[in-house]
């Protein structure tokens, strides 16, 4: 068996479209464009990189971006000064804090410190906590589980009473995506690097979710026929014919796993698309709930 391809290429793309359709519609009727704050602290190239993704997205759907770049040397007091007036601007719907902060800085301090109704990243604890609540919802969810979600959605997967397994339980994927899982009436195991038979767990899933941040660890054998796989994973892989001398990979051992899945989605073109598309979203819903409050 040969597993259908998730294109989150194609998916991620539709929901920019929606996204820009109604930031067109919301310039038109209110006379308002939503507003995206990054924040980067220090030059980190990879998150110079997620940050310049970011904003060129922002003005590609008419999304205003206001990049604030701070040294890498920013005291506690700056960064939250920072976020304070961001939160204060009514401009601003959305604040980013482009993770991970150097190491001096308490991350969760800061997180902590950004408005709830700008929280676009989902990272506050008070989102956190109404996502693990039964009969509440976030106001926003974490961008790349939420972009899973969502391509679940769109092949016509429904998580409700299949049995979902997750490898890995970060606060940004594997932890969210558990939660979302659930409360979409899936059967949830959580995976970590505890984990005993881990074979065992996966091969239950009729939805695996590879969060791990180690290359090509699930493969085909570990796969139920017919599951649907989901690689949050992105590992750099030696790869002389490449220009750069390496290609993309995921936590998926692709070719075995396609062999056996009934949906996979590749690395690159897979969840990685979606988690930028998502964030455009949460801004839109940002920008929504501020005109609703104000009216
Ligand atoms: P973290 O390193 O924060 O978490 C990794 C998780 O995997 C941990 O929970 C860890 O367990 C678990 N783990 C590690 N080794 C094993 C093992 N041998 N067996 C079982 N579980 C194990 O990573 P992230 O969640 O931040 O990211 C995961 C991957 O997703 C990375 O490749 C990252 O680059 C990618 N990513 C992709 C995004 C996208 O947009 N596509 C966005 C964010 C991340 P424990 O808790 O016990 O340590």
């Amino acid at each position: 068996m040969t597993a259908q391809l998730i294109d989150g290429k194609a998916i991620g793309l539709k929901v920019q479209e929606e996204v820009r359709l109604a930031v067109a519609k919301m310039k038109e009727e209110h006379d308002y464009v939503p507003g995206l704050a990054t924040v980067l602290v220090g030059d980190d190239p990879a998150s110079n990189t997620y940050v310049g993704m970011k904003q060129r997205t922002c003005k590609k759907l008419g999304i205003r971006s206001i990049g604030h770049t701070l040294p890498a040397d920013a005291t506690q007091e700056e960064v939250e000064k920072l976020v304070s007036e961001l939160n204060a601007d009514p401009t601003v719907n959305g604040i980013l804090v482009q993770l991970p902060l150097p190491g001096h800085l308490d991350e969760e301090a800061i997180l902590n410190s950004i408005d709830l109704e700008k929280d676009v990243d989902g990272f506050h604890p008070i989102n956190i906590g109404r996502l693990a609540m039964k009969g509440r919802d976030a106001l926003f969810a974490p961008c790349t589980p939420a972009g899973c979600m969502r391509l679940l959605e769109e092949i016509g997967v429904d998580p409700s009473g299949k049995d979902a397994v997750i490898v890995g339980r970060s606060n940004i994927v594997g932890q969210p995506m558990a939660m979302l899982l659930q409360k979409a009436n899936a059967t949830v195991t959580v995976c970590h690097s505890r984990t005993k038979d881990l074979a065992g767990h996966v091969r239950r899933g009729d939805i695996v979710v590879a969060a791990i941040g180690r290359m090509e660890m699930i493969t085909g054998d570990m796969i139920k026929p017919g599951a649907t796989v989901i690689d949050v994973g992105i590992n750099q892989k030696e790869d002389p014919t490449r220009k750069r001398g390496y290609r993309l990979v995921g936590d998926v051992d692709f070719e075995s796993a396609k062999e056996v899945a009934g949906w996979i989605t590749p690395v690159p073109g897979g969840v990685g698309p979606m988690t930028i598309a998502m964030l455009m979203q949460n801004t839109l819903r940002a920008a929504e709930i501020y005109l609703a409050k104000k009216s």
